[in-house]
């Protein structure tokens, strides 16, 4: 079965993206590289979504490009042609709080400024800002180890994170 019609299944059509019009936006990130247009974007809405998306494009061996808020330099979220894009806007919620042993739960998308707008009401804040905290997120920061003018003083991003739930390649 092809690919899109597989994914069709699991998500809503809102949540998979294959007209040229939505996919121009996600075929570029900050930089100066020029990527191609995917071949889908897709939306997961949870964990278990997510997992059914990786385990369909590793079987039909689709490469897939991660996409937080699309800020890096790099050029790490442009995708080829023919790869699935999968967006994390939907996982942008901080789901625990924890004052006492100073830690903070945040799914993936949650954009930093959102974070330190939360952790400020309880007179914390998250040290790693890479100057694009208005965008950037939790997700995308990790995978790049964002520094930033804090940095100097904080360390970057590796050195704030205890934890992660990861889907591997294969869904698992
Ligand atoms: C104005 C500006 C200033 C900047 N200054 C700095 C700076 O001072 N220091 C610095 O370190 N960086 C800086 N950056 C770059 C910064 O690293 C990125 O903005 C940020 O780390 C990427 O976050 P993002 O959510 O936009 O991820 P994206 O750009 O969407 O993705 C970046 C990479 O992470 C991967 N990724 C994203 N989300 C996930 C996920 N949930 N799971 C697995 N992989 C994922 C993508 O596939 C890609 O490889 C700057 C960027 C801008 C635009």
């Amino acid at each position: 079965m092809d690919i899109i019609k597989r994914l069709s299944k699991i998500l809503d059509k809102d949540s998979l993206l294959t007209k040229k019009e939505e996919l121009i936006p996600y075929s570029r990130d900050a930089s100066y590289f020029k990527g191609s247009l995917p071949m889908a974007v897709v939306i997961p809405n949870n964990v278990m979504q997510l997992s059914e998306i990786m385990k369909i494009c590793y079987e039909e061996e689709v490469p897939v490009y991660v996409r937080g808020a699309g800020s890096s330099l790099t050029g790490s979220s442009v995708p080829f042609e023919g790869s699935i894009v999968i967006s994390m806007l939907k996982f942008d919620k901080i789901l625990e709080l924890d004052i006492v042993s100073r830690y903070v739960i945040a799914e993936a998308g949650v954009r930093l400024e959102n974070l330190n707008a939360y952790l400020s009401k309880y007179g914390y804040f998250y040290p790693p800002d890479p100057a694009s905290s208005i965008a950037s997120t939790v997700g995308g920061t990790l995978s790049t180890n964002a520094g930033g003018l804090r940095a100097v003083m904080y360390g970057a991003t590796k050195e704030w994170v205890l934890g992660m739930e990861v889907v591997l390649p294969n869904g698992t």
